[in-house]
């Protein structure tokens, strides 16, 4: 019940406070769609903003791109996506409402307890027309995951940059999957983001040559979490049995996360061996072989694949930063994540000296880093609400500010209050 309750909590804050809106909300809404508003939208930029400089900017092996949402079908006829990317779809004959088979306990409508029909298979991507004529021909898909378009992009990228094996591909961007059971919030929706790297390395000679890297990147991701803020005593992994493999994968890794309703995936790794690089070149044609300068050997790389979703992301990282201490609530988001990372308040707002000079510290701050301007209220509500959208810092400009040109600046997780020569914030 609790539980239940810091999911509404959040959602709550979230519509309040500007980080998620329910999608088309002046129309009645859209089904599981869900829009990020200003808080949102900076919170969302800055996990993918950490994420690209970690393993984009900071190291040397893996380099980025930001491929089309809708590729040609042979990608997904290549990849297996036509064939195998389905869930079984069962319908109530009763109420015609329609589940996804493999998450029904019982053999009956939970709804309305009508006899359920037998399990059909039902394709995740959704379809679209290219241009004017509907047709077979035309029809075309929306990518239900970012990973194709680096397989696709191999050669490209192999001729334009002067990466060798072991070197990674990373992408950010939309996804979309025709879920049959969207839902729990922005957890499972039919428009999300993807974060996902393509690790590829040498053709491995043993099982511990795929396995050292997929060790790394398991660390990796384990790492990363808690460097974002994720509480990572929620954070569990499950090694997929070989029989609920997906098709391309010899081993899959599960970052599950102990959601409010209940543990379900954060994120996945997988070891994709060279099932799509090696797919891809025979069905295109084109030679999607890695050669070893050195040894002149030519072979298809495999490849490692953490993927992760940037909103089941988010939502874990909202769940965990979420404290109360007595009627405060404080997001206590990682500073480089939160939305903004100082908010500047003259102490009263009708004084203009206070204003004049909280207004110049404020616009030095806005340009240099994420700042909010508060005049509202007393000091105390002020802090009250930066303390709800986790800003770690408040500067206020009071009487002695004029005397000796220094500020109070305010921690949001203690509460403490320093005085800082304005010389020296430094943000
Ligand atoms: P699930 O079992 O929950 O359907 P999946 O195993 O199909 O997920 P992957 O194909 O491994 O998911 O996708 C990689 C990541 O993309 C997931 O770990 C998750 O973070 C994110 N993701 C997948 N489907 C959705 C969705 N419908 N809504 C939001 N995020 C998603």
């Amino acid at each position: 019940m609790e539980k239940d309750n810091l999911l509404d909590k959040i959602t709550a804050l979230a519509k309040r406070r500007g980080f998620i809106y329910p999608g088309s909300e002046i129309y009645g809404g859209l089904a599981n769609s869900w829009d990020y508003g200003p808080l949102g939208v900076e919170l969302k930029n800055n996990i993918k903003k950490l994420w690209w400089k970690r393993y984009v900017h900071d190291r040397d092996d893996i380099v980025g791109i930001d491929a089309a949402l809708i590729m040609n079908t042979k990608v997904w006829e290549t990849s297996g996506h036509l064939d195998e990317f389905v869930d079984p779809l069962v319908e109530c004959e009763k109420c015609h409402k329609r589940f996804r088979e493999n998450q029904l306990a019982e053999k009956n409508c939970p709804d309305c307890s009508g006899l359920l029909t037998a399990p059909k298979q039902f394709n995740l991507m959704f379809k679209t027309n290219l241009g004017p004529i509907e047709s077979e021909e035309n029809t075309v898909y929306f990518r239900p995951e970012t990973a194709q378009a680096i397989f696709t992009n191999f050669k490209n990228i192999l001729d334009t940059t002067r990466q060798t094996i072991p070197f990674g591909i990373a992408q950010i961007g939309k996804a979309f999957r025709n879920e049959i059971t969207p839902g729990n919030y922005i957890f499972r929706t039919r428009e999300f983001e993807q974060m996902e790297i393509e690790y590829f390395i040498s053709q491995p000679k043993s099982e511990k040559e795929w396995e050292k890297h997929f060790e790394y990147w398991e660390k990796e991701m384990t790492q990363w979490a808690g460097d974002i803020g994720i509480d990572t005593s929620k954070l569990h992994k499950l090694d997929i049995p070989q029989e609920k493999l997906a098709h391309y994968s010899k081993k899959t890794i599960d970052f599950e996360f102990d959601f409010p309703f209940g543990r379900e995936e954060l994120w996945g790794l997988a070891y994709r061996t060279d099932f799509d690089l090696k797919n891809h070149g025979e069905k295109s044609g084109e030679n999607l072989k890695y050669k070893d300068i050195e040894t002149g050997e030519e072979y298809y790389p495999h490849v490692i694949e953490p993927s992760l979703g940037v909103d089941r992301t988010l939502l874990a990282v909202m769940l965990s930063a979420y404290h109360k201490d007595g009627d405060r609530v404080i997001m206590k988001f990682k500073p480089e994540l939160a939305p903004y990372k100082v908010a500047v308040f003259p102490l009263v707002k009708n004084k203009p000296e206070l204003v004049k000079k909280a207004k110049e510290i404020f616009d030095d701050l806005k340009v240099k880093t994420s700042a909010i301007w508060d005049d509202r209220g007393n000091i105390g509500k002020r802090y009250f609400s930066q303390d709800e959208i986790g800003t770690p810092n408040c500067i206020t400009v009071d009487y002695q500010t004029l005397e000796d040109n220094t500020v109070t600046v305010r921690d949001r997780d203690s509460a403490e209050q320093k005085r800082v020569k304005i010389e020296d914030l430094n943000y």
